[in-house]
């Protein structure tokens, strides 16, 4: 039988041996016979069942993921026409099936009721159903992916929520991503457990998000008063990140930040440089204002201690500080420029005076003995008595003249006498007054530590910084030890010497944030903020070792000073007279103990 290749002549060939076989004219016959005549296998022939399927594929049921993915894989099957596509499909569904049926469900609904029951750090009753809720919404209709979240929550809930909390935020974002891709059956355990990390990048992601927004809107314009257009900026900002939740949105907010970032750069050069500009102005300020007062000892101590101040590390206690001793200076100075101009005033008036008079004086007496001279000349050589009447007339005349003279240039010697005695009495009712302006002043003259009036505004200064902080605040009395017999065997002004060597170090020794007062005689007060009372204690005992260590010279002698000290804390319902009196009982029993020590009160 000749081979033939034409499907039509294979249909004829077929239907004229069925014919001749005399074989029944069924579809099967003649499909056998058709392939025997074209040569080809009659199973691989059978004709694809295309109408069959399609109604089959349209009444599958299409309501989750899991189902549409595999609804898309027979349509690719039945697209290209493969069985071997359609079996393997098949195969997965079924084995899928076998393994729902195993999933361990009573387990894990134990594993799940102990760790809702137990408390885990960081993790409330709400936090746990809200986790929940969102693992039941994103399994809808999956029951093996619904079993993998839950596996994967109660596994969460079970790991220490530390270390939960630490899961990187990047991690977890990679992993919503990866899940999110669509892996494998297979992979859904390990994919829904990397949901559930994602969950919590994404609450995490939201919480930083919070945190960021909050910084731009209630941190940083805290740190831009004067300017309001940055502010607006940050606010704006703020916004921005609260809803920049796509990429697109996310690469805009990423741009603006870096804009943001750098107008705050810029602006903090700027204030640095302002910092510099300011601080060399009031150097050179400060500069010029010690020239001026090179001859009072204690306002050029009180310029250097300013000029030491703005030198050193800024600080806003340092610059309140420096500035109540600028304005000290400049008190003092106005009251004594006022004084002193009176005083030149007075003496230039009384200076003129006197060369005035004694000018008229001169005059007058040197015109008196020339006329005397004239009339004396006169009379040698007068002839007769009547000529010498008229020289006696003359004599008479101008000596009156100089007697007027003499009574008035007396007169105006003792008005310009009172006016002096005038201005003296007004320079010493200037320095009354300076006297009575003076305990303004808030430092110890001596010492340049704080005097009584100072300590009191340092002391509401402090309890109320200490209160607003709810921090500590340690008060330290000390009295100098055997002061009288310094004083008595050296003399006063040895003593004050040793005072000033005192507070000298003191100032070194505590911190630039402690503040030194002198309360009496020698008697001193140190306010400690933010120490302990046994930290102040320590400090007072290290200052005791500092003052053996720098000891005090007088005349090449070596004095030591000791000090005893009572420290004690301040309590809420403490007032400045209730704690220094409780120092100052600690620092008497530090006396009767046997003095050179430091005790707690
Ligand atoms: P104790 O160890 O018990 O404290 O004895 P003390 O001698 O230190 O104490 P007392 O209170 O008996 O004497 C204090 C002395 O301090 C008396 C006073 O002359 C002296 N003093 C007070 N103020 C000054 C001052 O400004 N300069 C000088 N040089 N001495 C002063
Ligand atoms: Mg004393
Ligand atoms: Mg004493």
């Amino acid at each position: 039988m000749p081979v033939l290749s034409n499907p039509s002549e294979i249909a004829r060939e077929a239907l004229r041996l069925l014919a001749s076989r005399r074989v029944s004219p069924s579809p099967d016959n003649y499909r056998a016979l058709y392939h025997e005549i074209a040569g080809t296998p009659a199973n691989e022939a059978a004709p694809f069942p295309e109408r069959e399927l399609k109604a089959l594929l349209a009444s599958l049921p299409r309501e989750n993921a899991q189902q549409q993915r595999l609804l898309r894989r027979f349509e690719q099957a039945f697209k290209g026409k493969s069985w071997d596509e359609l079996k393997r499909g098949l195969a997965e569904l079924f084995a899928q099936l076998g393994k729902e049926q195993d999933l361990p469900w009573n387990q894990l609904f134990g594993d799940f009721l102990r760790q809702w029951e137990s408390k885990q750090a960081g993790l409330t009753v709400a936090r746990k159903r809200e986790a929940l809720e969102r693992v039941l919404a994103g399994a809808t209709g999956n029951s093996e992916l619904l079993f993998a979240r839950l596996q994967g929550l109660v596994k969460s809930w079970s790991l220490n929520a530390s270390e939960a909390a630490e899961m990187p935020l990047v991690e977890g974002l990679a992993a919503v991503a990866e899940a999110a891709n669509g892996s494998p059956v297979s992979d859904q355990v390990a994919a829904a457990h990397a949901l559930q990390t994602g969950a919590l990048a994404a609450e995490l992601s939201s919480e930083l998000r919070e945190i960021f927004a909050y910084t731009l809107e209630g941190l940083i314009p805290t740190q831009l008063a004067d300017e309001p257009d940055l502010v607006a900026d940050a606010k704006a900002l703020a916004h921005k990140v609260r809803t920049a939740t796509s990429r697109a949105a996310m690469d805009g907010l990423q741009a603006s930040v870096k804009r943001f970032a750098f107008r705050l750069e810029l602006l903090a050069e700027d204030r640095v440089e302002l910092r510099a500009g300011l601080l060399k102005l009031l150097q050179l300020l400060i500069e010029n204002v010690g020239e001026l007062v090179v001859e009072d000892r204690w306002l050029a101590g009180q310029i250097d201690i300013v000029r030491d101040i703005v030198s050193g590390p800024l600080s806003i206690r340092s610059i309140s500080d420096a500035e109540s001793r600028l304005k000290e200076v400049i008190f003092k100075q106005g009251q004594l420029k006022h004084s002193l101009n009176e005083a030149r005033e007075s003496l230039k008036q009384m200076l003129a005076g006197f060369v005035d008079h004694l000018a008229e004086f001169a005059d007058s007496t040197s015109e008196y003995h020339d006329k005397i001279a004239i009339c004396a000349d006169r009379i040698s050589n007068a002839e007769d008595i009547s000529q010498l009447e008229d020289v006696l007339a003359e004599v008479i005349r101008e000596t009156q003249i100089i007697q007027l003279n003499a009574q008035r240039s007396r007169d105006e010697l003792r008005a310009a006498k009172q006016s002096v005695e005038d201005a003296e009495k007004r320079i010493g009712e200037l320095q009354a007054d300076l006297d009575k302006a003076s305990t303004l002043v808030r430092h110890d003259q001596l010492t340049g530590v704080l005097n009584r009036r100072g300590l009191e505004e340092a002391f509401d200064k402090e309890t109320a910084r200490a209160q607003r902080r709810k921090a500590t605040l340690c008060v330290a009395l000390l009295d100098i030890d055997n002061f009288k017999k310094l004083n008595d065997s050296l003399g006063h002004d040895a003593g004050d010497a040793a005072l000033i060597h005192l507070t000298t170090v003191i100032r070194e020794t505590m911190r630039p944030q402690d503040t030194v007062a002198r309360f009496g005689g020698e008697e001193f007060i140190i306010l400690l903020p933010d120490t302990s009372l046994e930290d102040a204690q320590t400090a007072l005992v290290r200052l005791q070792r500092e003052l053996t260590r720098r000891i005090f010279l007088h005349n090449n002698d070596r004095q030591l000073i000791t000090f005893s000290a009572g420290v004690t804390d301040f309590r809420p319902t403490d007032t400045q007279g209730s704690v220094s009196k409780r120092a100052d009982e600690a620092m008497f029993a530090a006396k009767q103990a046997g003095k050179n020590r430091v005790l707690i009160g």
